[in-house]
């Protein structure tokens, strides 16, 4: 071998170890950028979420409104014997005339008083959508809803009291059906089809006006629900107000008047936008946040 190849491959070996140093550098770099953006990906990454997530979750899985609901119909059982040994007890605020020989009757509100539509509210959740009058019928139509724990015992022992159980809904007239169905499927009574009193549209279906026609047929003993409306009229208004309302019935809560927490949706929540059902979800936000006090 001659000096001249001898020094030529020399060089082209220091060549080929240059090359691969520079390309083992290029991969260290290249992996330790990964892993910087993978990290900062990770910690900054927004996970895609819904403004109720926390509350469907907490009505699906947490023990704590197990345990809430539960000893809300207890009380509501404890009461319901109160109401019944006193003729002039009345949960209504509708009640008016000498009601003393009136059967008596139990009011509960449906959607989070007996009915958990837990199961619909994760569907929205899923979708990123909103309520929709569609989207419920759909939902009402699988006849899924479990019962509201305690809501059964409780409906069962005023029916072995003689008292008279009638369902107060906002649901529209066209859910009827499945709602009876839904109710049957749970055991629950429905011993006339005037025990399920639901919305046309009409002021005269009105939660305030179907309590004034039941009670003048029944001495309401109890008013159950998860809204202020579920227990007396013009609470369509401002948050604020909402509350002086309820501040003004201060000893009827826990008494006559039963009510349930429900963080998922309802009256308390449409009041935060001016009742204006049709704003999208953004906007919705937009109008929430300037409402939290620090
Ligand atoms: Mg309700």
């Amino acid at each position: 071998m001659s000096f001249e190849v001898s020094w030529q491959s020399q060089k082209a070996s220091v060549q080929k170890i240059m090359l691969n140093k520079a390309v083992l550098m290029k991969c260290m770099l290249a992996a330790i950028l990964a892993l910087l953006l993978g990290g900062c990906g990770l910690r900054h990454a927004r996970v895609d979420t819904h403004e109720s997530l926390n509350a469907a979750l907490w009505i699906q899985t947490s023990a704590e409104y197990t345990a809430t609901t539960l000893q809300t119909y207890r009380i509501a059982a404890s009461n319901l014997d109160l109401a019944l040994a006193d003729p002039h007890w009345t949960a209504a605020l509708e009640q008016v005339g000498d009601y003393t020989g009136l059967p008596a009757a139990i009011v509960l509100d449906l959607d989070q008083t007996v009915l958990d539509t837990g199961s619909y509210n994760a569907r929205i959740i899923l979708q990123h959508g909103s309520h929709a009058g569609e989207s419920f019928l759909d939902w009402c139509q699988q006849v899924t809803a479990p019962a509201i724990p305690g809501v059964k015992d409780f409906i069962e022992y005023a029916v072995k009291r003689g008292v008279n159980v009638i369902y107060n809904s906002a649901r529209n007239e066209d859910l009827r059906d499945c709602t009876a169905r839904n109710l049957q499927a749970l055991g629950l009574p429905l011993a006339e089809p005037q025990h399920l009193l639901l919305n046309d549209g009409t002021a005269s279906t009105s939660k305030e006006q179907q309590r004034a026609w039941v009670a003048s047929q029944y001495r309401i003993l109890l008013l159950v629900g998860d809204n202020l409306n579920d227990f007396v009229g013009g609470t369509r208004t401002d948050a604020a107000t909402r509350r002086v309302i309820a501040n003004q019935h201060a000893g009827r809560w826990g008494r006559e008047w039963i009510i349930l927490p429900n963080p998922m949706f309802g009256s308390w929540e449409y009041s935060l936008y001016d009742f204006e059902y049709d704003l999208s979800r953004d906007e919705r936000l937009r109008r929430k946040y300037p409402q939290l006090q620090q």
